[in-house]
């Protein structure tokens, strides 16, 4: 479970803008993974209860959303998305796809805080 530490990071992203913007409760979290990175939103729910008990960050709302795969044929130019990776391009079936998006993107899209 990859989630935890991924958790770890953003909980340390937080706590620094709480620091910066001299606040002290996280409200609301929005997090945005691509769709390869595997993670899964009840994962990041239960890491993030787990880390922020006790802390300035528990009991806040998480919403994660997750990028789907869109990815465009090097040999004849299609644009697809893809539910689940594959290598080769779901139009001529021949030509290699390059991924452009939901391939290793993590991030915070936004935080509230008070
Ligand atoms: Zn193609």
């Amino acid at each position: 479970m990859h989630e935890l530490a991924i958790v770890e990071s953003i909980m340390e992203t937080l706590l620094e803008q709480l620091e910066i913007n001299n606040c002290s409760r996280i409200l609301t979290i929005k997090l945005e993974f691509g769709a390869m990175t595997a993670v899964m939103p009840a994962a990041i729910d239960f890491a993030f209860e787990a880390l922020s008990k006790g802390g300035p960050a528990e009991g806040a709302k998480i919403e994660t959303t997750i990028i789907p795969i869109k990815a465009v044929c090097i040999d004849c130019g299609a644009k697809s998305t893809l539910d689940d990776y594959v290598p080769f391009c779901p139009k001529c079936h021949d030509g290699v796809l390059q991924i452009i998006q939901g391939r290793d993107e993590m991030r915070i899209a936004s935080i509230e805080i008070q």
